[in-house]
């Protein structure tokens, strides 16, 4: 089960994140002055009103802590994980809470929030990425995020937030994911997709039901790469 999941099982943790990356806003930063402060620690005053309004409609007006409906002037944007955490300031960390979870969340420590709201803290996603922390994706395919996302975002120990970072950390994946075994049978089976979509495959492959699914996302993950 992922963090997502127990409040609506139509729309899963990494559907929400594909959705994200097909929509393709680009990253959300807070800056760095104001990190520490409580505002930027749940976002509410940063995030655009219309990052809003998409994280919103994505969680159908729901908070995804106790599952409740809201409406959107009760509703708050909280950082899944917390900025001082290594959250990451972006559109997969973020998620719908109602204004007494988000209140909740950030007087308890996570653990005790996750096991207030009855979630295992073990699926709780660590990275706040969609491809490291989706538990249902092939393992050697999550290592290799992992290793990667080490190399191109962490520095002298602390995690880079920047938007170059971000796309350091997708050239280099993609790169490397074209020489692994997985990366060779996606090439050869779908050869004439471009790189940036072959190496979403994975993803797809773990949210799609049926056939009809997979080639809507695979269209989906096209025209976003083509808009750019
Ligand atoms: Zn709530």
């Amino acid at each position: 089960m992922s963090f997502i999941e127990h409040s609506d099982p139509k729309v899963s943790f990494i559907q929400k994140d594909l959705y994200d990356s097909v929509i393709s806003l680009g990253p959300h930063r807070t800056p760095r002055r104001n990190r520490f402060t409580r505002k930027s620690r749940t976002g509410r005053s940063r995030i655009s009103f219309r990052v809003k309004k998409v994280i919103f409609e994505r969680d159908g007006y729901r908070c995804q802590y106790c599952g409740k409906g809201f409406p959107r002037d009760q509703l708050t944007i909280d950082h899944v994980i917390p900025l001082g955490k290594h959250g990451i300031d972006e559109l997969t960390n973020y998620v719908t809470a109602c204004k007494s979870c988000n209140e909740m969340k950030g007087s308890m420590s996570l653990a005790d929030f996750a096991h207030h709201i009855k979630i295992e803290i073990t699926d709780l996603p660590v990275y706040g990425d969609p491809i490291i922390d989706n538990p249902n994706l092939p393992i050697q395919f999550r290592l290799l995020r992992k290793k990667i996302f080490d190399k191109t975002r962490m520095e002298k120990g602390r995690l880079q937030r920047s938007g170059e970072a971000q796309k350091r950390l997708e050239r280099a994946f993609r790169y490397e994911f074209h020489k692994t075994d997985l990366g060779k049978k996606v090439l050869k089976d779908y050869p004439k997709l471009p790189g940036q979509v072959r190496v979403m495959l994975p993803q797809i492959q773990a949210i799609a039901k049926n056939e009809a699914e997979m080639r809507l996302l695979i269209e989906l993950a096209k025209s976003a790469h083509t808009r750019n």
